[in-house]
């Protein structure tokens, strides 16, 4: 890889002012495809998810998918947009072996959605709108696999392996206007900007939006000029940046790069550029001036799309409350902080509290222990929260034996720990592990007179008004009871049959 030169971020913002403007593809979750009734799903032999449709054999004839319109529809009005009351499809024409008709159906200077805006919030709570300019429907392409290379590009290959199962596959591209005024704050906002994208799709339930499954992928375009001026400077556009931490990185890369180039008196290329994981830099891909020609013209073969008002007015009230102020909504019920927001947010935990409170438990009890011993499991063995064998009812049901004085957190644990090794429900574990907590006052008190008689020099300092050496005995009695005593009343004893004051 040839060595860039790169501006200090600091000085690069002195200077320059960034602009960007993001390009986000979501695949849709449809069963079947945008213009024929071939399966979607992606886990089957190359190839035998196709028919004459999207193959693009002569004579075949596309049918709109309907839940593909309602759901580009659902995506608008939830980013604000117009919904078009008649736009119609495009062929967008080009060349490429992934593409079986030499064109793509998209849509050109009719969306089905346009002129809206997110808001996103910051890590600081700052909220920063950003405003859409289209979201329009389109088709995913197949896959080529090259083969023989190094590299597993095309170049050095011997030959190439195609696979149109993807070919065809409802995608919905949104497109921002230029986003200006974020100023060191880009990249930031880029990522922010993406992940709200993301929570908004998923909560719309039209995708699961899973970026490190290609669900859903972002180009991000990005240029400077100097600060002060208006007129734009010329973009890059780094191209298919699949998750939120490369999308804040190919951001920042492209703001230092740039701002090296315009320093050294060299001028900025429109090109699209390849974005890489190791290192976080960007190499450039083909040049892509404003003259690129797909010789756009509407799609003769598919009708237009005119959604009824009534269609749309029906779908805008079936929208869900939106991730930002659901999130916020939570905070507040949940009585947390700003920064334990985020962490939940980041650990994928708030559906979990959600479900973990609908099933009875405190949201405090559902928050320590997603956020807790389950969070730690996840990191541990290196899976999401959601993939754990632990639902949220079986959470709750942990947090209810606490409450009814069952458990202990010590129990608790190690309750939660059976359920995930497969041992069964809560319950089952409590019953095959013998986990109960010891309550019965009569095994509790010849426990602690053990306890003080095994320790004596111990008990002596607590009758001589060392009330805080009680720990060590309670540590004794909780020993001998395999963890299974309430430790809260097991100190009352002691002191009790000390004769000292707690
Ligand atoms: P293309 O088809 O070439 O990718 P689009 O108009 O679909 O063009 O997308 C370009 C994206 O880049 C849009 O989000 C647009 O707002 C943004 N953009 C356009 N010009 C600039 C510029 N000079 N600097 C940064 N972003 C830009
Ligand atoms: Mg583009
Ligand atoms: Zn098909």
């Amino acid at each position: 890889m040839t060595v860039i030169d790169l501006e200090s971020y600091e000085d690069a913002l002195a200077t320059y002012d960034p602009v960007m403007g993001l390009e986000v593809h979501v695949e849709l979750g449809t069963k079947t495809k945008m213009f024929c009734g071939c399966s979607t799903e992606l886990k089957q032999d190359a190839n035998s998810q196709t028919c004459p449709v999207c193959l693009g054999l002569p004579g075949a004839l596309p049918v709109v998918n309907e839940i593909g319109v309602e759901s580009a529809i659902k995506i608008g009005l939830a980013l604000n947009c117009q919904i078009a009351e008649w736009c119609r499809f495009a062929r967008k024409n080009y060349f490429y072996p992934d593409m079986p008709k030499n064109f793509q159906t998209s849509q050109y200077d009719e969306p089905i959605a346009f002129d809206g805006y997110l808001d996103v919030q910051l890590e600081d709570g700052e909220i920063f709108r950003v405003e859409i300019e289209r979201a329009h429907m389109e088709e995913d392409t197949g896959k080529s696999t090259h083969v023989g290379g190094a590299t597993g590009r095309i170049h050095g290959a011997s030959h190439s392996l195609l696979d149109y199962n993807r070919a065809g596959i409802p995608l919905i591209e949104i497109v921002t206007k230029p986003i200006e005024g974020a100023g060191a704050r880009a990249p930031e906002v880029a990522k922010a900007y993406v992940a709200e994208l993301r929570e908004l799709i998923k909560a719309l339930g039209v995708s699961e939006a899973r970026m490190e499954m290609g669900q859903m992928r972002c180009d991000v375009n990005l240029s400077l000029r100097p600060n002060g001026t208006e007129k734009f400077g010329t973009r890059s556009e780094t191209k298919n940046v699949n998750s939120l931490r490369s999308v804040e990185r190919a951001a920042r890369f492209e703001i230092q790069r740039h701002a090296a180039v315009l320093n050294s008196g060299g001028t900025i290329v429109q090109e699209t550029r390849h974005f890489h994981e190791e290192d976080g830099s960007t190499t450039a891909g083909r040049i892509k001036d404003n003259a690129e020609d797909y010789r756009y013209f509407p799609e003769p073969d598919l009708v237009p799309v005119a959604p009824s008002r009534d269609w749309v007015e029906e779908l805008r009230k079936g929208l869900p409350e939106l991730p930002r102020l659901r999130r916020k909504r939570l905070k507040e019920e949940w009585g947390v902080n700003e920064h334990d927001m985020q962490s939940i947010l980041n650990a994928g935990a708030v559906d979990l509290i959600v479900a973990t409170t609908d099933a009875g438990a405190p949201s405090d009890q559902a928050r320590k222990w997603w956020m807790g011993e389950l969070a730690r499991n996840a990191n541990e063995t290196g899976r999401s929260l959601d993939e754990l064998p632990i639902t949220p009812a079986q959470v709750a049901r942990v947090a209810a034996l606490v409450a009814a004085g069952d458990l202990n957190d010590k129990l608790a644990r190690q309750v939660i720990e059976g359920v995930l090794a497969g041992e069964g429900d809560p319950d089952t574990v409590v019953e095959k592990r013998g986990l109960k907590v010891v309550s019965d006052e009569g095994a509790l008190s010849t426990a602690v007179d053990e306890a003080i008689a095994g320790n004596a020099a111990v008990a002596d300092k607590i009758r001589g008004g060392k009330v805080a050496a009680a720990g060590a005995l309670v540590g004794a009695v909780m020993k001998a009871t395999r963890g299974q005593a309430d430790a809260a009343r097991v100190r009352e004893l002691i002191l009790e049959k000390l004769g000292v004051e707690g």
